[in-house]
């Protein structure tokens, strides 16, 4: 399909609305390396048009009753169940990623974010304080208005709607951007919107670059919080632009996570987590294992595991069952993580498997596939050892102590999420207090309680999204004391 053809419009005000300037960008396959798609280049205009449209709706929709609001995510969710193969096709495709792990895990996922927080809202409370007779103290949690939610390219659905969906149950109007990267799930999220007959104004999705769209909308004074998931260096701008303006701000963004695995570990099980942990979705994801720390003691055993394992991953057409990794998402994005692997040479880095780029045969011959890739004899602080590589990398190191693994384990900017893997709870609950991470894992990895706050710390996040932590985000608590 050319790119005429097929075309990601904005949803604005409860309808498909084209750019104001007329202009679109390319949308690309990752399997073919080929454009299939436009998007909407939006503009400030554009933006404006949305906020406004968000700013209009936000009283009715702040006014009606949680439960009606619940209904409403409720319906959005049922609509995406009913269209989920649809859905996960289009991931696929956009992001190159397996089909299998998009209809496993992202759509579902994108599903019981509505879900839960569609309860969330119903089972939303506030407190209330008698004070010895003197009076009544309660707090009311109240909407903020019209809210920003920005996401990434690397689980395009179910981060986009994680975020609106606490926006909408606690009573906001959105305005939310996903990546320009991938734009399609969130087009057919608009026209499902639309078809359902979702209040005007009451989401908006704004497709376009995030130097244009998303400075414009996060700088837009209407806009009284952003939610934003994405690049540390993004982040970073955010916070700076808006500054003055003293906006609500959600911030996740990258990591770098570590995974400690002492002797007493069970080997087998751990390498295949690991293995899971480092490589799924090609690497792409916030809470990928990107250094491997294991004790000293079973150190040739697990790197020797570890790499059998990682070589019987195929890479392979994202629309085969068969295949554990599809394409990486952008031909800059393969370009970068090649950097990187050219780096982890330079650096005195032993290549254990992978380290390039994989021709498939025609039609993916021109697809972004990168073998997974294992790297070992890289001290901790090189670059590689601490900069977010976001691909499918991941570098093993030993260590002799638990000190030294908690040296290497917090010694980046950043602080997302780690994992701990040992018999002994005793020493994995002490070295989870220690670590400088928003989410520790015991013997697992990427489960996750949609009820438990989510984010990172240090240079991985601003802020607590999911659960209770995420609706009240959205509000601004304003105390009430009734005297007599
Ligand atoms: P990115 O920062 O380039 O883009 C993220 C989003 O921000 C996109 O929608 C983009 O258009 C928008 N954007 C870019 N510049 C902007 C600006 N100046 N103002 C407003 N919006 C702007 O990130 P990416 O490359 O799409 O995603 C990969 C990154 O996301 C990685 O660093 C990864 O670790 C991180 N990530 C973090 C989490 C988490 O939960 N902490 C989850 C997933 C991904």
């Amino acid at each position: 399909m050319s790119h005429e053809q097929l075309r990601f419009d904005n949803y604005i005000d409860g309808r498909a609305a084209a750019p104001v300037e007329g202009a679109y960008l390319p949308v690309y396959e990752p399997a073919r390396g080929s454009v299939y798609a436009g998007h909407a280049d939006s503009s400030a205009a554009d933006v404006e048009a949305a906020v406004q449209a968000a700013h209009r709706a936000r009283t009715d929709w702040a006014a009606l009753p949680a439960e009606q609001r619940a209904d409403w995510l409720r319906r959005i969710a049922d609509a995406i169940a009913a269209r989920a193969d649809e859905f996960a096709a289009a991931e696929s495709r956009d992001s190159g990623k397996p089909l299998s792990l998009a209809s496993a895990v992202d759509i579902p996922r994108a599903v019981a974010n509505f879900r839960f927080f569609a309860s969330q809202a119903e089972l939303y409370s506030s407190q209330c304080h008698a004070g010895n007779g003197r009076g009544l103290n309660y707090t009311l949690r109240q909407p903020l208005g019209a809210v920003a939610c920005i996401s990434p390219w690397n689980l395009p659905l179910y981060l986009l709607t994680w975020k609106i969906a606490p926006a909408l149950a606690a009573g906001n109007t959105v305005v939310a951007k996903p990546s320009e990267v991938t734009p399609c799930t969130a087009w057919m999220l608009g026209q499902l919107c639309a078809q359902i007959g979702l209040p005007p104004g009451v989401l908006n999705l704004i497709q376009g670059r995030g130097a244009q769209a998303g400075a414009a909308l996060v700088g837009h004074r209407q806009i009284k919080a952003v939610s934003f998931t994405g690049s540390t260096a993004t982040g970073a701008a955010i916070a700076a632009s808006t500054a003055g303006q003293f906006k609500k701000l959600s911030l996740e963004m990258g990591g770098k996570n570590a995974a400690i695995v002492f002797a007493d570990a069970d080997l087998q099980r751990t390498v295949d987590e690991l293995v899971r942990g480092a490589f799924s979705n090609q690497g792409q994801i916030c809470l990928c294992m990107s250094r491997i720390l294991v004790e000293r003691s079973i150190w040739p055993a697990f790197r020797e595991a570890f790499v059998a394992k990682v070589k019987t991953l195929k890479v392979g057409d994202p629309a085969d069952a068969s295949s554990n990794l599809g394409a990486v998402v952008s031909a800059e994005h393969m370009d970068k993580v090649l950097r990187y692997i050219e780096l982890a040479h330079a650096e005195g880095g032993r290549l254990l498997c992978g380290g390039e780029r994989v021709r498939l045969p025609a039609p993916l011959d021109q697809g972004w596939f990168i073998a997974p890739t294992v790297f070992d004899q890289l001290p901790f602080d090189c670059r590689v050892n601490q900069e977010e590589v976001f691909g499918p990398f991941t570098a093993l190191l030993p260590f002799d102590d638990e000190a030294q693994a908690l040296q290497y384990a917090n010694g980046t900017v950043y602080g997302l999420a780690a994992s701990v893997w040992t018999r002994d709870l005793a020493r994995a609950h002490r070295i989870a207090a220690d670590l400088e991470a928003g989410i520790v894992w015991i013997n697992c990895w990427m489960l996750r309680d949609l009820r438990t706050p989510f984010g990172g710390v240090k240079h991985s996040g601003v802020g607590r999204e999911g659960g209770e932590e995420a609706m009240r985000f959205f509000t601004e608590a304003k105390n009430v004391c009734l005297g007599g």
